[in-house]
């Protein structure tokens, strides 16, 4: 088939596009062209094997699926069977290693305690006492001036947030600074809700995540998109931008658009600004370099917040080699070429609504994904949108409804 014959395209093979091509393939029974730009399927959730090790690694970062919601369990369960990893960080914080986030094994550790749950909440109240009017940056002198003390009110701001919870030396040790190096911001100029999002817990339950299931795919998350797309009637184009095909496809074909949205409008209102990571990858001669598949490193003097080392992702896997891969992570500004992280401010979301009110004026085409909606989706939330897409916008315009 021709690609001008294709009433059906979906730009990008990240999870939102390819989840919405099998629907359209599966249920519709309709043709679909994916176009993706890169040289691989699967968006930033891709996976490959590396040649030295034989191990399984996540090219844009170690990803953990993770979901309450079972529709989308039950659909991503029907391509892929999960392993059963959960998990678990640690924080390394002046050459010692803290489970993460904080619980109650943290806190004892941190202050060489022995307390039980029940005595937590005073413990803290009377950490917070002590540390009342003192510095949150303990008088640096690279340091600004306090945005205000920590308990004047309501918390403002993620440090006020962070100290109104944890204290001072807690946010300090795990927060402050992997902030700054995370986000290149004072954790005073982003707001509390952000810290909200890190679970706080005063029992020894050190489970990254608090939702029913969790794992990753045994087969590694490519074998999930390669399942997928698997339909005969999907046509999926490597190396290929929109961008420079577009003039070739139907006119009135329904697009799903999953890149990013000021590009889709050739930046009309200006630029979305993102935060991107750099992966330093190192092949270490051991079987196993850190013991944990993600270890934080929260304070200033080390340049990258994470090392990841993905052979802990697979326990069901037997490596027998003497190798193990691991990548650290710097986090930097985006210079327009691999976004990862949309910036919440008020520039941005200005520029945002610009975009949608033009989206919106669209007739079948639907920009959504991360990218597309400028906004983090984990991937159980992308599943949900790519269906919710499906169900009540391309679903809907179609008579021909093939069962699966
Ligand atoms: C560092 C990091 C870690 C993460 N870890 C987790 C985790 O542990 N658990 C979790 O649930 N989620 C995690 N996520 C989120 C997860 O990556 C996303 O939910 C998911 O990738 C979103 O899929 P998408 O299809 O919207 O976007 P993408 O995966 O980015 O796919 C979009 C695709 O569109 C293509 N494209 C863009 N423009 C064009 C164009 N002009 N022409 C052709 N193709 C184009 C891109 O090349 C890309 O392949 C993480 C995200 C990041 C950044």
């Amino acid at each position: 088939m021709d690609i001008s014959e294709y009433s059906y395209v979906v730009v990008g093979s990240g999870l939102l596009g390819a989840v919405i091509a099998e629907r359209i393939a599966n249920q519709l029974d309709q043709p679909v062209l994916v176009i993706e730009k890169r040289d691989h399927i699967g968006g930033n959730c891709y996976s490959a094997t590396d040649p030295t090790t034989g191990i399984e690694y996540h090219k844009y970062g170690t990803h953990i699926f993770h979901t309450s919601n079972e529709k989308v369990w039950n659909y991503v369960r029907r391509f892929i069977t999960f392993n059963t990893y959960q998990h678990r960080v640690l924080s390394c914080y002046k050459n010692r290693l803290y489970p993460f986030p904080i619980n109650l094994a943290t806190i004892n550790q941190f202050y060489n305690r022995n307390l039980k749950p029940y005595e937590v909440e005073d413990f803290m109240a009377s950490l917070r006492q002590s540390q009342l009017g003192q510095r949150a940056d303990g008088g640096r002198r690279d340091a600004q001036p306090a945005a205000g003390p920590p308990t004047a009110g309501a918390p403002t701001n993620f440090e006020e947030q962070a100290m109104s919870l944890l204290g001072r030396d807690l946010y300090e040790a795990f927060f402050k600074y992997y902030t700054i190096k995370q986000w290149q911001v004072d954790p005073r100029h982003l707001p509390p809700a952000i810290f909200n999002r890190l679970p706080f817990r005063t029992n020894y339950d050190d489970n990254y995540f608090f939702d029913r299931w969790q794992g990753i795919p045994e087969k590694g998350y490519t074998h999930l998109f390669e399942r997928l797309l698997a339909n005969r009637k999907i046509k999926v184009l490597l190396d290929t931008d929109f961008f420079e095909i577009r003039h070739l496809l139907k006119k009135d074909a329904c697009l799903v658009y999953s890149g990013a949205i000021d590009r889709f409008f050739d930046y009309k209102h200006g630029k979305l600004s993102w935060r991107t990571l750099r992966f330093e990858q190192e092949i270490i001669d051991k079987a196993d370099y850190q013991g944990n598949s993600v270890i934080n490193f929260p304070e200033a003097e080390i340049p990258y917040t994470r090392i990841h080392e993905p052979r802990h992702l697979h326990p069901e896997k037997e490596y027998t080699g003497n190798k193990t891969i691991i990548f650290r992570e710097y986090s930097l500004a985006d210079q327009g070429d691999n976004p990862y992280y949309p910036i919440a401010s008020e520039d941005n979301q200005r520029l945002l609504s610009l975009y949608r009110k033009e989206a919106a004026q669209l007739k079948n085409v639907f920009i959504s994904g991360r990218l597309g909606d400028y906004k983090y989706y984990d991937m159980h939330q992308t599943i949900d949108r790519a269906l919710e897409i499906f169900e009540t916008c391309i679903l809907p315009q179609t008579s021909t409804i093939h069962v699966v």
